[in-house]
């Protein structure tokens, strides 16, 4: 087992910048996921840990070995990708003894007792003598996890091993490979664009975006206090304002709001977000008129503007309403339908998170 470390990784092709310092350290044992929208430098950045890229700039440390110069079938990485790509002429029990070929057996077992100890790993016993295209595409993915795992390698990498897979097999999927990592206790670098997967499986979360790395913490944290607004809006739904900073209060349209912990100095800009769940229904009227006073309440009466309705959508556990609030779009996730047009909501001062606006921050810089 090992830590991971990437110190200033930095790579282009062409014209193309793909990495832009790249600094990430994962812990021995943890499940650390980089994700982002397509083209933001994930496959790039597990292949230069994998050894499969050379970096421009940066190095790539395993424990406190440095790794550049070290072909990738001498760096102990177990290795799935998307496509599972397992050998359609050889059965299953042969495709995970290829995983063999370049490593002794660990433990001193023989071939057959390690391809049946992974195969029951992956809650596969008894599918060695199986051809690959008799198995699902979860099945398929599982025989390609125990091909990587076979040689024990210190470190394994996951390029988006479910895309193929429909939404209900990738759920299971997921918690499958979730034990089997914890159960190994191997230190992990998943790469997915799917946002809602990287929260449920991680230990810890890198948010890229166009070769950088946004944020890096525990889902939780990163969901709940995003630091920029890319991730406040990559990361589930948000709804973000910017507004201007006068005397304590920021002033959105012709609203002002009161938020807590404003590190800013009057006149100057200010974007914040408040997640659809914590927009909430204030004032009495709305209650009188729809006599439902369950879905109102006072606690967000101080940040409160009124919105139109423009449509609605069941989602199963709650509704989520989209509004227009002056021409902005506003999103509120309600426990019932609502029964008029016209609604005041809010929002509590603590629901509130300050966001840089990386976008705008970095075309100032770069105009410079
Ligand atoms: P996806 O989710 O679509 O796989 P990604 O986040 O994994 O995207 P990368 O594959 O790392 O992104 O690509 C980052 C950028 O580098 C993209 O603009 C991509 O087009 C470019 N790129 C990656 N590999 C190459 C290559 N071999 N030659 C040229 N450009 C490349």
């Amino acid at each position: 087992m090992t830590d991971l470390h990437l110190d200033g990784i930095s790579k282009s092709f062409g014209d193309v910048t793909a990495l832009r310092d790249v600094s990430l350290d994962v812990a021995d044992g943890e499940f650390f996921t980089l994700v982002g929208p397509s083209g933001c430098g994930k496959t790039t950045t597990l292949r230069a840990i994998a050894g499969f890229e050379q970096s421009d700039a940066g190095s790539v440390r395993f424990g406190g070995r440095e790794m550049s110069g070290v072909a990738p079938e001498d760096r102990d990485v177990g290795v799935v990708f998307q496509n599972y790509a397992l050998f359609s002429h050889m059965t299953v029990g042969e495709n995970v003894a290829y995983g063999l070929r370049f490593r002794e057996t660990p433990g001193g077992k023989s071939k057959t007792e390690r391809v049946a100890e992974l195969l029951d790993l992956v809650d596969l016993s008894g599918f060695e003598d199986r051809d690959p295209d008799e198995l699902s595409g979860g099945q398929q993915q599982r025989v390609a996890l125990a091909r990587a795992l076979a040689p024990g390698p210190e470190v394994l990498l996951l390029d988006e091993p479910m895309s193929a897979l429909d939404a209900r097999l990738r759920q299971t999927l997921r918690t499958q490979v979730k034990r089997i990592q914890s159960e190994l206790g191997i230190t992990t670098v998943y790469v997915t664009h799917d946002q809602e997967e990287a929260l449920a499986v991680s230990d810890r979360v890198a948010v890229m975006n166009d070769g950088r790395v946004e944020q890096v913490g525990r889902p939780e944290d990163v969901y709940r206090r995003p630091t920029t607004r890319f991730v406040a809006e990559f990361l589930g739904e948000n709804n973000v304002f910017a507004g201007e900073l006068r005397d304590e209060v920021v002033e959105v349209g012709d609203a002002g709001f009161h938020l807590v912990d404003l590190d800013a100095s009057d006149g100057s800009e200010v974007v914040f977000c408040v997640r659809p769940e914590h927009l909430v229904r204030v004032g009495k009227r709305d209650a009188e008129t729809t006599g439902r006073r369950a879905e109102t309440t006072d606690s967000g009466a101080e940040n409160a503007f009124e919105v139109t309705v423009e449509a609605v959508e069941f989602l199963g556990e709650s509704f989520r309403v989209h509004l227009d609030w002056d021409g902005r779009d506003v999103t509120l996730r309600a426990p019932e339908r609502p029964e008029i047009e016209t609604l005041r909501v809010g929002f509590d001062p603590a629901d509130a998170h300050v966001v840089s606006d990386g976008r705008r921050d970095r075309s100032v810089v770069e105009e410079n």
